[in-house]
């Protein structure tokens, strides 16, 4: 079996017919995983024998003559942040170095459910904050496209596992863009989905009112099947509910037609700062559209101009609450020498916890503080509705959104890491969509120099069936 031309489909294809086991497919991707993973490093934890236990117990199935769903057999990978019961997660942050998780997430047990085989934990940015994976504990992670470059962050072990043909789907989680600009860095799908869309019980939680897990696959269909297997209301996620049956959106063409689909290109998104290869790329795939009937027209989003300034008050004040428990006592390898409690948190805490984080968490408890809170919390607070309200009033004019992921295709590994604010920067057209709740969807739509290029796909909240849609006729359309 090639596992470069393996979809989710035609795995599941190849499982039913009896083409190759579930055990074959399993071990075709292990083997990939050993001979790729030294140069990409994708992987933190590779999970062999659970692995290939899974892939008997759906062989068996298989071999009883019983049906088996589109997901059972099929090997993907988890990010180092969502918990999978008896195995370590460590976010990717020393201070877990050693935690093995008690119990599965509940978008693991779902998929557990439906019968897919976890490879293994993907390597991110320590407790999701980057994005290039350099801020990992435990070493960088190449893309598989140019090995000196980043594969985007924070959710780049899952990318780079991905192209790299080290699994056919992961799970990444997204607070600001990460599931969306290392989709985007290594030429494959990735969705946000909307806030509340998929349950977050279990997944290491860095800013609660923005994260959410999401797929990352090689195409559009596959990245809607795992999607498909994790969303819906879950009872310790009370922020999740069950998507709101079809959003009242206007597909006109029927079904899967993108006819008379109103998309809005954001001049905000189109402006300085824009790669002008990546701009080029990203008007095609529109034009993509436009060629099926679609209409495109330039609207605005006049507070996205605030967002990176106004995500980093709210993530970071998140971030502050969310990092207090590992304190060396709660979670988190506590420090060998202490005087006292305060000690212990104090040493576990600068022992433990890399720069990045120890930023964020100072820059968060300030922004708390007495004297700072209005100045910065609240006033962020109300910078986020007015974005909130740009969305909701664009999508009173367009159907769907279409922008870049990111300004540049892969920076260099070393590039940025010494320039916190240029980081941030690769997040400005991803971050708004967090702060706003609603959904987004990278795509690949070419290539620069090798490197690819992501489109973004923006839609109302619950329209990611809209979404699909219209990526699947671009998709086509670029094939
Ligand atoms: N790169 C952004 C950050 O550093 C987004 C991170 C994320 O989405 N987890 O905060």
């Amino acid at each position: 079996m090639k596992l470069d031309e393996l979809t989710i489909i035609k795995a599941h294809e190849g499982l039913k017919t009896k083409h190759f086991s579930a055990t074959e497919l399993t071990q075709a991707y292990l083997a990939r995983i050993k001979k790729e993973d030294d140069k990409i490093h994708a992987y933190l934890t590779v999970t062999v024998e659970t692995a290939l236990a899974r892939a008997k117990e759906i062989d068996e199935k298989i071999a009883d003559g019983l049906e088996i769903g589109i997901l059972e057999g099929v090997p993907g990978s988890i990010k180092d942040l969502i918990l999978v019961e008896g195995v370590k997660c460590t976010a990717g942050s020393k201070i877990l170095a050693n935690y093995i998780a008690p119990y599965d997430a509940t978008v693991i047990r779902k998929l557990k459910k439906a019968g897919v085989v976890i490879l293994g934990k993907a390597n991110c940015d320590e407790f999701a904050m980057g994005s290039s994976t350099e801020n990992s504990a435990f070493g960088i992670t190449r893309n598989p496209y140019d090995l000196e470059r980043v594969p985007g962050g924070s959710s780049g072990g899952s990318a780079a596992s991905v192209a790299a043909d080290e699994a056919l789907w992961s799970l990444g989680t997204d607070t600001g863009g990460s599931i969306r600009q290392p989709a985007s860095l290594c030429g494959v799908v990735g969705l946000k989905p909307t806030y509340g869309a998929v349950s977050r019980y279990g997944a290491m939680a860095m800013g609660s009112s923005l994260d959410q897990i999401g797929p990352l696959a090689k195409n559009v269909e596959d990245c809607k099947i795992v999607f498909d297997a994790i969303k819906g209301k879950d009872a310790r996620d009370a922020t999740s509910v069950n998507n709101p049956t079809p959003p009242p959106l206007n597909l006109r063409g029927g079904a899967g037609g993108v006819k008379n689909l109103k998309i809005g290109a954001p001049k905000e998104y189109f402006a300085k700062g824009l790669d002008k290869g990546v701009e080029k790329l990203i008007r095609e795939a529109i034009a993509k559209l436009v060629a099926q009937g679609a209409r495109v027209e330039e609207i605005s989003l006049p507070h996205s101009a605030y967002a990176l300034a106004c995500y980093y008050i709210i993530m970071a004040s998140e971030v502050s609450a969310n990092l207090a428990r590992f304190d060396g006592i709660k979670y988190g390898v506590a420090a060998g020498e202490a005087q006292n409690l305060l000690e212990v948190y104090l040493k576990s805490r600068q022992q433990g916890l890399g720069n990045e984080v120890r930023r964020r968490i100072m820059l968060g408890t300030s922004s708390l503080s007495s004297g700072y809170y209005d100045a910065y919390y609240l006033r962020a607070q109300k910078v986020r509705t007015k974005i909130a309200e740009d969305f909701k009033k664009a999508f009173k004019q367009v159907d769907l959104i279409m922008t870049p992921v990111s300004p540049t295709t892969a920076f260099k590994l070393g590039e940025k890491i010494d320039d916190p604010v240029t980081m941030y920067l690769s997040d400005v057209y991803t971050v708004p969509v967090n702060l706003a709740g609603v959904p987004a969807l990278s795509m690949p739509c070419g290539k620069i120099d090798k490197l690819p290029v992501g489109l973004q796909i923006i839609g109302p909240h619950f329209s990611e069936e809209l979404i699909f849609s219209a990526a699947q006729a671009i998709e086509s359309a670029l094939k």
